[in-house]
C-alpha cells in the first residue's frame, strides 16, 4: 500500500487554522489528525485523547525518556509535542496525517521525514490578524501585544515552508490548503510504483 504523507499545518494564533482544519476534514476522507501530547491545562471544551492527551510534566518527560515523541517543543512554558507510534501506524495505513504545529516543530518534522508538506497559513496583514484578536473579546491589549510579536516571530521561518496559504476568506483557504495535497499526492516523485505499473502493463 502506498504511504501516506505527513502534513504539517503551522499558522500564528488568530490566523484561523483550526477552522481551517475542521472544514478540511470535511472535503478530505484520507486525511487524519495527530493528536500531540501537551502538558497545558485543557481548556474549555477540550477533551483528552481529540483534542490533546494531556499530561503531567513528569510523564511527558517520561515519554521523550522512552523515545515516543518525534518531536517535542517547549511552547509558553508547556511542552508540546507528537506521539510516534501513532504518527508511524496512519502513515503505513496509507491516511495523509495533519501536524498542527508550531514553525519550530514544522522543521524537525523535516527533517525527520524528507517526503513531508510543510504548509503555513498567513493572515492577509498584521493589522487584520489584530483586528481578529480584537474580535475575540477575551484578550487584554498586552496579550494581543503579545501574540502580534509572536506572530511576527513565526513569520520569520514562513520561506523554509513548502506553500503559503492566505486565510482571508475560509471557504478560498480551505480549498488552496486541499489543492496542495491533492496536488502533492499525484507529484511524479511520490509516484514511481505506479509509473512502472502502467509501463509494464
Ligand atoms: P495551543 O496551546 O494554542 O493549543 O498550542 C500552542 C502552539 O503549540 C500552537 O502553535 C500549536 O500548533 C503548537 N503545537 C501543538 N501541538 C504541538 C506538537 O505536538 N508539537 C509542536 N512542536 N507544536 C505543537
Amino acid at each position: 500500500m502506498e504511504k501516506g504523507i505527513p502534513i504539517v499545518i503551522s499558522a500564528p494564533s488568530g490566523c484561523g487554522k483550526d477552522t481551517i482544519l475542521e472544514q478540511l476534514f470535511k472535503i478530505n476522507d484520507n486525511l487524519v489528525y495527530s493528536v500531540s501530547a501537551t502538558t497545558r491545562a485543557p481548556r474549555e471544551g477540550e477533551v483528552d485523547g481529540q483534542s490533546y492527551y494531556f499530561h503531567t510534566r513528569e510523564s511527558f518527560e517520561k515519554m521523550i525518556a522512552d523515545n515516543e515523541v518525534l518531536e517535542y517543543t517547549e511552547y509558553c512554558g508547556n511542552y508540546y509535542g507528537t506521539p510516534k507510534k501513532a504518527v508511524e501506524d496512519m502513515l503505513a495505513a496509507g491516511k495523509d496525517v495533519i501536524l498542527k504545529i508550531e514553525v519550530e516543530g514544522a522543521m524537525n518534522i523535516k527533517k525527520i521525514f524528507d517526503e513531508c508538506v510543510l504548509i503555513f497559513v498567513l493572515p492577509p496583514s498584521i493589522a487584520e490578524l489584530e483586528r481578529r484578536l480584537r474580535k475575540r473579546g477575551s484578550e487584554t491589549e498586552e496579550t494581543i501585544a503579545a501574540r502580534i510579536k509572536q506572530a511576527r516571530t513565526e513569520l520569520e521561518f514562513a520561506d523554509k515552508f513548502d506553500y503559503l496559504v492566505v486565510n482571508g476568506a475560509l471557504e478560498k483557504a480551505v480549498e488552496d490548503v486541499n489543492t496542495v495535497i491533492l496536488s502533492e499526492k499525484m507529484a511524479a516523485k511520490r509516484n514511481a510504483e505506479l509509473l512502472d505499473m502502467v509501463k509494464n502493463s
